[in-house]
């Protein structure tokens, strides 16, 4: 019997994922409408991409999730002053 399982995080919590559907809390803002998300009960990640619909956060998503973060903060300091001066 070959026995070599893939043991992904808690295999109770992703049934109860499968059953429930996942318990996404906010893990990052990146932008006003864009954020990241975790699942409490089996650390699934996945973000807002940009027609608004939550897709898995791979690698290449942070990254474009961290570039567009950068861009927002910017804006927003800079509105920020605006406003102050
Ligand atoms: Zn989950």
């Amino acid at each position: 019997m070959n026995t070599s399982t893939i043991h992904h995080g808690n295999k109770l919590s992703a049934f109860f994922c499968s059953l429930f559907g996942h318990h996404y809390v906010v893990s990052r803002k990146v932008t006003g409408h864009i954020k990241e998300y975790k699942c409490l009960h089996c650390q699934k990640q996945v973000t807002t991409d940009v027609s608004g619909k939550l897709s898995a956060l791979t690698p290449q998503m942070q990254e474009i999730n961290s570039t567009l973060e950068d861009m927002y903060r910017k804006r927003h300091n800079r509105q920020q002053v605006s406003q102050v001066a």
